[in-house]
């Protein structure tokens, strides 16, 4: 087998999928952003200085925790979470906003923009644009905005200029649009920080990368804990980077299995879902080659999903090659399945997760009463469901 973590190559490939596909005009910006990167990545001031970030800032190390009533209640493996909803701003998105908001800085550009599905993503880089005083603009779809007003106002409390997208299916493909449009015309004074490991080169390796964190310290905490590695572990994947952050560490350990949580809407009719490995095709969409949802003539096609940050057309490519080998298994769960697991994981654990979350929780769900009680799960808490809360109770009324 080809050693994994020696992905991408030079250009952004993972196996057929990845690559550099936009105009020509941001193709100097991105090799700038590939070469500060690695020399970033080789300066200890930078590690140093991300490092500390990511513990008085945001703080981590986040507790792996033992989810023992659920545990009980399921009747069959142990299951921890990786508690990213802890995080400052309540997701594993500040990981990669404080990354990148560092390499913005090491290439002197101070104005941020940045593209957002849920809000999550929006609200950590208006965070990290606000702790370092820079010019902080988020694309917003109008209908995520409608869905996520309590992540709006807090972007605007941060000091961000929030931009409604009102083309399309307003959500997050539009933003995205958007926001690429923007870097296009101001790339000399602007770092665009995408939110997950998607896009052109050298976005899914750097976000990956920058959410490795989340693996690494699983790691650690599960040998003290338990003196041996997990046997599962379950992440939801909307972009993948929450997933490639927890995955990656143990792509190496043959005896970890990895399974991925697509958002499987109202089920898998033709635009009533987000499982782009259960209905999707191979093609090119917004900076890469990956899985997409897209019809026959290759048109992106609508996507639906009740959590906005699993709601999009395109998955990582490195999913998509991690999937081909075989390495990483994809299923996925429903909207119904994920609002019972929302409500499961709050009564069980006094945890109330993001709908994102809530898919992987849902999986968990289905898969551990099958394994025995001495095998261990570990699922990856990607957020907190603050921002959820409306929506959820609006289903119950
Ligand atoms: C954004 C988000 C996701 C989905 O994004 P990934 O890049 O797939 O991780 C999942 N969970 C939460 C809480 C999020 O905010």
């Amino acid at each position: 087998m080809t050693p994994l973590e020696t992905l991408p190559d030079a250009r952004g490939h993972f196996g057929p999928y990845g690559g550099m596909f936009v105009p020509e005009t941001l193709m100097t910006a991105l090799e700038e952003l590939s070469a500060e990167y690695e020399n970033a990545k080789r300066d200890p001031a930078f590690q140093t200085e991300l490092a500390d970030l990511l513990r008085d800032f945001a703080g981590r190390p986040t507790p792996l925790y033992l989810a023992a009533r659920l545990t009980s209640d399921l009747g069959g493996a142990k299951i921890y979470l990786k508690r990213e909803d802890l995080l400052h701003t309540g997701a594993h998105k500040i990981n990669n906003a404080l990354g990148q908001i560092l390499l913005a800085r090491r290439m002197g550009k101070r104005r941020i923009i940045a593209e957002t599905g849920a809000g999550q993503h929006g609200v950590a880089t208006a965070t990290v644009a606000a702790h370092f005083g820079c010019e902080c603009i988020i694309y917003m779809g109008a209908v995520d905005m409608e869905r996520q007003a309590l992540n709006v106002a807090r972007m605007r409390f941060l000091g961000a200029k929030v931009v409604a997208v009102t083309a399309g299916q307003a959500t997050l493909k539009e933003a995205i649009n958007e926001a690429m449009r923007d870097w296009v015309t101001n790339v000399r004074s602007t770092h665009y920080i995408l939110g997950s490991a998607l896009g052109s080169h050298p976005y899914p390796m750097m976000v990956r990368d920058f959410q490795r964190v989340i693996g690494l310290e699983t790691r650690r905490q599960i040998l003290q804990r338990e003196e041996r590695l997990p046997d599962l572990l379950i992440a939801c994947v909307g972009g993948g980077s929450n997933a490639i952050g927890l995955f990656h560490p143990f792509l190496d350990d043959r005896s970890v299995r990895m399974i991925g949580v697509e958002a499987g809407g109202e089920g898998m009719r033709a635009g009533r879902h987000a499982a782009r490995f259960q209905g999707g095709r191979l093609g090119v969409f917004q900076g890469t080659k990956t899985f997409l949802l897209a019809n026959e003539d290759g048109q992106i096609e609508l996507t639906h999903s009740i959590s906005a940050g699993l709601d999009y057309a395109a998955v990582g490519p490195e999913h998509s090659y991690l999937r081909d080998a075989g390495r990483v298994e994809y299923v996925y769960a429903t909207d119904e399945e994920a609002l019972h697991a929302f409500h499961t994981l709050s009564e069980t654990e006094g945890i109330i997760p993001a709908l994102e979350t809530a898919h992987a929780i849902a999986h968990a769900m289905k898969i551990a009463p099958t394994l025995s009680p001495n095998e261990l799960i570990v699922i990856n808490c990607s957020g907190r469901g603050d921002k959820d809360v409306q929506q959820v109770a609006a289903q119950m009324a």
